[in-house]
């Protein structure tokens, strides 16, 4: 009998593509998508689904933009390349309007991808004390269950053990603190005390290590696909007064909470703080085209000045800062602001939140619902009074039992402590009303079959 056109797609898919960190398993093949309209995505056999993670945290302003097509194609005829060695005109633009963005003062280094960004701000962070005299300064403080990339760099920063398991060893000096689970806080300690109680181990953790042996620490405004995990404004503006307290820089790794995704337009920019670098992504191009930066305070900047061998920052990649991604990024930003897409973000994650409380809050399973703007996850548990996890596969299944509904959801970051039983939410920042309705109707239907 003749092969139908689907089966061959994915009989040549399945012999030649390499998978992102998927287990290869023939009978379950993957989903292969051929069109994205709004907040939907449209597979080779003609199925719908809607995409409640866009794609990984990244299509901010939905699929199927033509300006942002526009914008790609337009710069391509008049400039496909340059070197930002020296400079070009859609550079330029965005670099100032990302500093509008950020509110502040900084410098803007160009690379393809959020791994990229943050090995740039390690990388310059270290030469920077070295060239204030400071040369002990190598390390960094990070926090468990944390993502911060894939190459070696920002896979040591990483927090999560499966992702690192059987590459190590890694870059030395990358160091690990607890993070901010306020759901399995001890009982009786308010979230606020318990953030702080946190910080007294951050400090611990600086002292022991001998304080001058600091050079960074990295977080993201809340911990994203590690499990969606919220800090106190405390908890943030401690970090920040301890950085100052010991001459440490502060990275807010914003690939994921950049541009709108949390309802402001840098999910730093909920807490009291000015981070010293600022790593950004995703969100940055709605994901049409690959780019990322690191921005850094202009005072670092100044270590990096003048003539003198080796003193400027010696990192060059390829295509950072492509004419047309950055040509992208800011019709992108246009569109947002336009759109009025950060604050859309900050109610439709109050919505979302809302609805998935009213609708699945009783259910035996749920333990807790939290978000911030359109970054939400829902933590299960075999329990409410004993809060143990539900196991991988229970949550395995009800990511499946989503994508047969026609919903993608995600889970959190395999972590080896037990904890992967978190369901994330991270919707197109233009998602209508009716696509919000949709999650959660997708969501109640599964979690009810699934009790
Ligand atoms: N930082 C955070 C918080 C991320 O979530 C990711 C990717 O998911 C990265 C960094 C790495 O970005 P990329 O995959 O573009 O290298």
């Amino acid at each position: 009998m003749e092969k139908t056109k689907t089966e061959s797609l994915i009989e040549k898919d399945q012999s030649n593509v390499w998978h992102h960190i998927s287990p290869y398993v023939e009978e379950n093949p993957a989903m292969i998508a051929v069109k994205g309209e709004g907040s939907w995505l449209i597979d080779h056999h003609g199925n719908r689904y809607l995409d409640g993670m866009s794609g990984l945290w990244c299509v901010n302003i939905g699929y199927g933009r033509e300006e942002l097509a526009k914008a790609a194609y337009e710069q391509m005829k008049e400039l496909c390349y340059m070197p930002l060695t020296q400079s070009h005109i859609p550079a330029i633009k965005l670099a100032e309007k990302i500093n509008e963005w950020l509110e502040g003062e900084y410098m803007i280094f160009y690379s393809n991808s959020g791994s990229d960004a943050n090995e740039v701000a390690f990388k310059l962070i270290r030469q920077y004390h070295q060239q204030n005299g400071e040369h002990g300064r190598f390390k960094f403080i990070s926090r468990h269950r944390a993502y911060h990339g894939s190459s070696m760099g920002a896979l040591s920063a990483t927090g999560q053990a499966l992702r690192k398991y059987k590459y190590e060893p890694l870059a030395s000096g990358f160091l690990h603190i607890t993070p901010p689970d306020s759901y399995r806080r001890p009982e009786n300690m308010s979230v606020e005390a318990y953030h702080l109680m946190l910080m007294e181990e951050l400090e611990k953790k600086i002292i022991w290590e001998q304080k001058e042996t600091i050079a960074g620490i990295i977080m993201e405004p809340l911990i994203t696909g590690g499990g969606v995990l919220i800090p106190h404004h405390a908890y943030m503006e401690k970090v920040q007064e301890l950085c100052q307290k010991y001459s440490i820089l502060l990275i807010l790794d914003e690939v994921i909470c950049g541009f709108g995704r949390t309802g402001k337009k840098f999910g730093h920019q909920h807490f009291n703080i000015k981070p010293d670098i600022v790593t950004m992504a995703k969100g940055l191009t709605s994901a049409y085209l690959p780019l990322s930066v690191t921005a850094v305070k202009k005072e670092i900047f100044e270590k990096f000045k003048g003539s003198d061998e080796n003193v400027h920052f010696r990192h060059i990649n390829t295509f950072g800062g492509n004419p047309s991604s950055c040509a992208v990024a800011l019709k992108n930003l246009e569109i947002l602001e336009e759109e009025n897409l950060v604050e859309k973000s900050a109610q439709s994650g109050k919505y979302l939140l809302d609805q998935l409380n009213n609708g699945l809050n009783s259910h035996p399973n749920v333990g807790d619902i939290r978000g911030l703007g359109l970054v939400l996850g829902i933590e299960l548990v075999d329990g409410k009074h004993t809060k143990a996890p539900v196991s991988s596969k229970f949550i395995a299944k009800i990511v499946t039992e989503c994508k047969k509904e026609g919903l993608i959801i995600g889970k959190n970051g395999d972590t080896v402590d037990g904890y992967n039983n978190i369901l994330t939410l991270s919707p197109p920042l233009s998602s209508t009303e009716e696509d919000l309705n949709f999650i959660v109707s997708v969501l109640m239907k599964v979690l009810q079959n699934n009790q």
